[in-house]
Parts: structure tokens; C-alpha cells; sequence
């Protein structure tokens, strides 16, 4: 059985204040989730202060991403240890904001992978296509390197604790979702791909997240699709009123 993971990306929004402000309602209103897990990713300056606010409550912390170095000369990275030591459980990676305006590839979402690991932060794997892949139907193509490229040297045990998320990059930030249809046949294709890669057990334990301008209205549909095992939430995460309610999506 996998468990439902809701998780929200600030991206580069919210100054400290707001931020402490936005994660206090939103820990009001989820209060009383259980069977989901509940993960927020603020940007970096906002980190310790949101890690303070969520204290003893069901609400784990995310890095947006993730130098692969331990210490040493590296002007404004940020090691892997030190996301542990300020509060983090998670760290997205790879996600197409980085892979399009900041050079990420997959080999270095390889290496990011490999140092969250390291350190037992869950790395939060993005891959998707973009419109151009899709129109000319190279979509299977680009996920397939993506995620053997991505994940290449891994274990199955080391497997068995990465979440993945399919974004197709067009409906990221757009409005534009991918039908509940659409993103079944990717998450199933992925799914497909892990098997062959690792084996049918470490698939069907791998939690696959839609992500692509998932909204309040529209959660509940995704979130009835087999293959689909959570959401990572953009735009609709900055309102804690509409991030509680893709949190308790109904199937
Ligand atoms: C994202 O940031 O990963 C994302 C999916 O954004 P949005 O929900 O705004 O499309």
C-alpha cells in the first residue's frame, strides 16, 4: 500500500514572515490528516524558520534542491548535511524550473539523488516532458532517459526510498493540467520502467506524484487514478486554504 504524499513547492515565493504566517494555517487545517503525508518545500532563507513553526505536527520539511559536495569551495550551494541539520526530511530534485534556467541534467540529478540518499534525506525525483516533446510524441522517450540516465547505479533498496514526480513541464505553472487519463498513461509507464530497471516489488512500492497546475478542483480526479500517488502543488500551495484542500482530496 502506498501512502498519499501532498507536497508543495514554494518556489521563489514568501519572505520569512509570510512564510511562518502561510505554514501556521496551513498546520491548523491539516491538523487532523492522518493517511497522508504532508510536505512543504519554502526556499532556503525561510527553512529554519518554517522547520521551528512545524514542531510537532504532520508536517515534514522539503529542500528545493540539493548540492551533491560535501563541504568545501563552493560559493552559495548548500550541502546535503546541512538541509538535515536545519530540518529537512526531503529535497526535490531535478525539477524543470532547475533543468531549463540552471543547466541541471540528468547526470546531475544522478549525483543530487545519489547525496540526499547519502544522508537520508528522500530526494523527490522530477522528470517530464515538454510541449514540443509531447507534440512530436517523443513523451516515453524523454521520461525513459530521464529516469534511466536519473537513476543509473542505484540499488533496489536505495530505489525503494525515492519518490518520484511526473511534471509534464507544459502544465506546469500554466493552468493547463494534463487529463487524469493522460497522466495515468505516464504514471503507468513509469511504473512499467521501474520494474523492468529494479523488479515488480520495488515498483509497486514507489510512489509516483502528478505534478502540472493541480488545483482544488481538480485533485480529486487525479488522485482516483491508479497509478497516481500524490501531487506536488506549485501555485495552489501558497494559499493554505487550497493546499489543505488538495491535502484532503477525495477518491
Ligand atoms: C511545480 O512547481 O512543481 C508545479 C507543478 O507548479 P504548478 O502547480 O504551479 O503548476
Amino acid at each position: 500500500m502506498r501512502r498519499p504524499l501532498i507536497a508543495g513547492n514554494w518556489k521563489m515565493n514568501e519572505n520569512i514572515a509570510e512564510s511562518v504566517e502561510l505554514i501556521s494555517q496551513l498546520r491548523e487545517m491539516v491538523s487532523d490528516v492522518s493517511e497522508v503525508e504532508i510536505v512543504v518545500a519554502p526556499p532556503y532563507t525561510a527553512l529554519g524558520s518554517v522547520a521551528d513553526a512545524i514542531k510537532g505536527s504532520n508536517i515534514f520539511l522539503s529542500a528545493q534542491n540539493i548540492f551533491w559536495e560535501e563541504s568545501g569551495a563552493f560559493t552559495g550551494e548548500v550541502a546535503p548535511l546541512m538541509l538535515k541539520d536545519i530540518g529537512c526530511q526531503y529535497a526535490i530534485v531535478g525539477h524543470s524550473e532547475r533543468r531549463q534556467y540552471f543547466g541541471e541534467t540528468n547526470e546531475t540529478v544522478n549525483k543530487r539523488l545519489k547525496a540526499a540518499l547519502q544522508v537520508s534525506l528522500t530526494p523527490i525525483v522530477c522528470v517530464g516532458e515538454v510541449l514540443e516533446e509531447r507534440e512530436a510524441e517523443k513523451t516515453l522517450d524523454v521520461i525513459e532517459q530521464q529516469l534511466k540516465e536519473g537513476l543509473n547505479g542505484l540499488s533496489a533498496d536505495e530505489m525503494e526510498k525515492v519518490v518520484i514526480a511526473y511534471e509534464p513541464v507544459w502544465a506546469i505553472g500554466t493552468g493547463k493540467t494534463a487529463t487524469p487519463d493522460q497522466a495515468q498513461e505516464i504514471h503507468q509507464f513509469i511504473r512499467k520502467l521501474i520494474t523492468q530497471i529494479f523488479s515488480k516489488e520495488v515498483a509497486e512500492g514507489t510512489r509516483i506524484l502528478y505534478g502540472g497546475s493541480v488545483k482544488p478542483d481538480n485533485v480529486d480526479q487525479l488522485m482516483s487514478q491508479k497509478d497516481i500517488d500524490g501531487a506536488l502543488v506549485g501555485g495552489a500551495s501558497l494559499k493554505a486554504d487550497s493546499f489543505a484542500r488538495i491535502v484532503k482530496f477525495k477518491t
